[in-house]
């Protein structure tokens, strides 16, 4: 049997990690990038306590490589600008464990050096279809150090090539896209906070927030945002120091000594932040009459306001991996049975994680009231369905494919 998986990163090493491990499989990993070039990967992730689970659940070995190289993500605090506490929540209230805060391009070196020698780098992917002899199957082509490379007859083909995947373009068309209404910008910092910043917190100007963490080694992550029409681009107005100073200072009252310091740094690297709009797209985890199954942000994008880009990759990869395990051991060879198992195991379930996102973007969007809005969220009701988020991972443990449908 022939496993071929394009892109690794976040789900892509994962899958590769552990389908390797089937013995008589052969699993190839074709990933762009050179072996240690992240510089895609230039900020801090939040993952959350239920990738940490998932993970865990599948290769404890790979989730306590990741912890040694993130710090422990366990609270999460909102607040306004001028510093009053409006959600202060333990993570171990809501979820089985904590989460990591790590930098991107850390967890890629700790993924990538895991998954081994299957991966292959410097790929140039040049051709994809399904396979001229037998449509279930696909064909790949590819250059490598001005090499061409080809591959037929792929029994399974795993896209884990990202937000802009390009297997699901070639096999599955273009992903409808939904703009959310708010632009977004990033930035990795060297910790100059002398303690201000630490664990995952929020700060909110109206409905314009700061967001920030500290990762190892020795820097801060920020993230801010603030509402824009949904059809229009961010304007280069709104990027320069003084406007991103006026869209984070409370009116009214000083800044807290915190956001000070964010207002501060944002204003001095205001030329290194990177933007981008909040968006949705289309949710899909296999190609209709073919063998190829989406993972991560190849299957689905979703709003990054609670931290599920990464988090979903892992607990995809997490469950797909443990579910062709189970299926391929007790002696099935159906790798159509595979994918709708896969299918059925998670749909609904990041139907929910989209829906959620979406949801908690409601304090983010023109007009919002914070202090409203973040009061619903001490509510039970949404305190349960973060529950349902950090618990709830879906692994096929007992070999049956359980559905799971999500309380609202
Ligand atoms: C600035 C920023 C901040 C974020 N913050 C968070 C956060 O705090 N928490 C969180 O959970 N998520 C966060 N995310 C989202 C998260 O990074 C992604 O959801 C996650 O990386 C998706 O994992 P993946 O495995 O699907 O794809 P990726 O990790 O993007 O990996 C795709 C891989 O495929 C490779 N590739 C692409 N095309 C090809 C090709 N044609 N041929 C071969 N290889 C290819 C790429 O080089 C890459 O290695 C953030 C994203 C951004 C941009």
């Amino acid at each position: 049997m022939r496993i071929v998986i394009v892109g690794a990163g976040v789900a892509g090493c994962v899958m590769a990690r552990r389908l390797a491990r089937l013995g008589d499989v052969e699993v190839v990993c074709l990933e762009r990038v050179s072996r240690d070039d992240h510089s895609e990967a230039g900020t801090g992730l939040n993952v959350g306590p239920n990738a940490v689970k998932a993970l865990n659940a599948i290769d404890p070995e790979l989730a306590a490589r990741i912890t040694e190289a993130s710090y422990i993500w366990r609270n999460w605090r909102i607040s306004l600008t001028d510093g009053t506490v409006l959600f202060d929540l333990p993570l171990a209230n809501v979820a089985d464990g904590p989460g990591w805060r790590i930098r991107w391009s850390e967890l890629y070196r700790v993924l990538r050096e895991a998954a081994g020698d299957c991966v292959s780098y410097g790929c140039e992917i040049t051709e994809i279809s399904r396979d001229a002899g037998d449509p279930t199957k696909t064909s790949i082509s590819w250059g490598r150090d001005g090499n061409a490379h080809r591959l037929d007859g792929i029994d399974l083909l795993i896209a884990a090539d990202g937000r802009y995947s390009r297997i699901r373009r070639a096999i599955s068309g273009e992903p409808a896209v939904r703009q959310t209404g708010v632009a977004i910008f990033r930035l990795l910092v060297p910790d100059t906070s002398n303690g201000l910043i630490d664990d995952y917190e929020q700060w909110f100007n109206g409905p314009n927030r700061l967001l920030s963490f500290r990762v190892p080694p020795g820097h801060i992550y920020i993230a801010g945002t603030f509402p824009i029409a949904p059809d229009e681009l961010i304007a280069e107005c709104s990027k320069t120091p003084d406007a991103l100073r006026a869209a984070y200072t409370p009116r009214s009252a000083p800044p807290s000594a915190q956001a000070r310091w964010l207002i501060d740094t944002i204003g001095a690297n205001a030329t290194e932040t990177h933007w981008a709009r909040m968006q949705e797209h289309e949710l899909l985890y296999r190609a209709a009459g073919c063998n190829v199954l989406y993972l991560g942000d190849a299957a689905h994008g979703m709003v990054p306001t609670l931290g599920q880009g990464a988090t979903q990759a892992l607990e995809d990869a997490a469950n797909a991996a443990m579910l062709i395990t189970q299926r391929y051991r007790s002696g099935s060879r159906n790798v159509e049975s595979w994918l709708a198992d896969v299918e059925t195991l998670r749909k609904d379930r990041m139907r929910f994680v989209m829906e959620f996102s979406l949801d908690a973007t409601d304090t983010m969007l023109e007009g919002a009231d914070p202090v409203k809005g973040t009061a619903h969220k001490n509510e039970v009701s949404f305190q349960n369905r973060l529950k349902a988020l950090y618990r709830d991972v879906g692994l096929p443990l007992d070999g049956n494919v359980e559905l799971r449908r999500h309380a609202q």
